[in-house]
């Protein structure tokens, strides 16, 4: 897909103050940062911000912050570890407010090539509401241009990743987006409109509803679609299988049936479980050790509770993705928390680490699971964004690209 939207490579930074807003949501384990990822994405367009002479003012939210701002979810800690990888100082602007004097006087001592970390966006109420017009234009008050690089917040429509670009546009800015949105969007946008075929879509997770949009937006685009995780309990119910005690959705059968024929209609490969891996009951706590016992879906006892895709169907989902020339990946194939019901999650990821396909991971559970295996530089793309990479997917324009200038 070509993204006919302005990008860092059309605005002249030098002298100027450039409000990037990132994506620092990170994983934090007592005040440390447990996975960088994030950090390292947004790098690419902070360092040819300070290579053209910007002054780079920073911005992102952290976590849900749901009592109100706290020191647990300050962006103290990103500060830190982005002084370390860029090699040079982040002034850290600590207030609360996140705008206002401390924020206004630090923005006013920088030099060409400086860089400044606002406070975490979300200690700002108004961040997430439709009230937001106040902060997005304080924020638009600290700089000339715009920048959305944070791909993994650009599904919401908030202050400093939409609201903000009307008052940049008011005073003569431009907002445009980063390489990372750039790098994104292209992979998303590829595999979807303009896919090498065959093009293979692999969904798992636990709940059908969270996915509708997904199923049938894929259903359209790939040649193959492979469901697996949780969801897919509820396509097998909807056939008439039996089964047990595994989650399923009944105010979801009827969805189920209709993307069945969908499926036919059109003339694409649905590929669902023909056997599982199951256990008595679900362990607590998650990881706790499991005896597990395989049945085929034709045979599966009324008793037991259906937690990760058997043998049979890793073999059948592996065929699958081995012919395929683009494949598409999101949500683990079973309850890949426990070792034991991680196997099959982990052989997805191996069958896609060995394809010479272009690879795609669409964030979230299985961007975790991929990374943690170590077959993260075997993927073409691993996205930032699991929320965002979802809506993406279901076909939706996403508001934090809507909002940058077209070319
Ligand atoms: P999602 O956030 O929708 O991608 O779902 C991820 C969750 O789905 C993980 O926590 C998995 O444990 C869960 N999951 C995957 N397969 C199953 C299953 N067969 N039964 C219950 N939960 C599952």
């Amino acid at each position: 897909m070509g993204l006919n939207k302005k990008s860092v490579d059309d605005i002249n930074a030098k002298g100027k103050r450039v409000l990037v807003r990132c994506d620092f949501n990170v994983p934090l384990k007592n005040g440390e940062i447990t996975d960088e990822t994030r950090i390292v994405a947004a790098l690419p367009t902070i360092n040819k911000l300070i290579n053209d002479g910007g002054k780079v003012i920073l911005c992102s939210h952290l976590g849900k912050v749901k009592n109100g701002p706290n020191e647990g979810e300050s962006l103290a800690p990103v500060a830190k570890r982005l002084s370390e990888k860029l090699g040079k100082e982040v002034v850290f602007v600590s207030d609360y407010n996140v705008t206002g004097e401390e924020a206004t006087k630090a923005v006013e001592a920088m030099k060409e090539g400086d860089v400044v970390l606002l406070q975490n966006t979300r200690f700002r109420g108004a961040e997430e509401t439709k009230n937001g017009e106040e902060f997005s234009k304080e924020l638009a008050d600290l700089a000339d241009l715009y920048v959305c690089d944070a791909f993994g917040s650009s599904h919401r429509a908030h202050a400093s990743v939409a609201g903000v670009t009307k008052f940049i546009t008011e005073k003569g800015g431009e907002n445009v987006v980063g390489y990372l949105m750039q790098k994104e969007i292209e992979f998303l946008g590829n595999a979807v409109e303009n896919p090498v075929r065959p093009f293979v879509a692999i969904l798992g997770g636990a709940k059908v509803a969270d996915k509708l949009n997904v199923i049938s937006n894929l259903l359209e685009k790939c040649d193959t679609l492979i469901i697996g995780g949780g969801m897919a309990y509820t396509f097998l119910k909807a056939q008439g299988y039996e089964i047990g005690k595994s989650l399923v959705d009944d105010t979801k059968l009827d969805y189920c049936k209709e993307m069945m024929d969908k499926a036919k209609e059109l003339g694409k490969k649905l590929l669902l479980p023909v056997d599982s891996v199951t256990i008595a009951d679900f362990p607590n706590p998650i990881d706790a050790p499991v005896e597990v016992e395989v049945y085929d879906v034709t045979n599966m006892p009324a008793d037991r509770e259906g937690c990760d895709i058997g043998p049979k169907t890793r073999e059948l989902f592996a065929d699958a993705v081995k012919t395929a020339k683009t494949v598409v990946w999101n949500g683990p194939v079973g309850v890949f928390e426990n070792p034991t019901l991680a196997e099959c999650t982990i052989s997805v990821a191996k069958a896609l680490a060995e394809t010479d396909a272009t690879t795609i991971i669409g964030g979230g559970d299985s961007a975790a699971a991929v990374n943690q295996l170590g077959f993260g530089d075997k993927m073409s793309h691993i996205s930032t964004g699991g929320g965002a990479s979802l809506e993406f997917l279901e076909g939706k324009v996403l508001p934090g690209v809507d909002a940058a200038d077209n070319k």
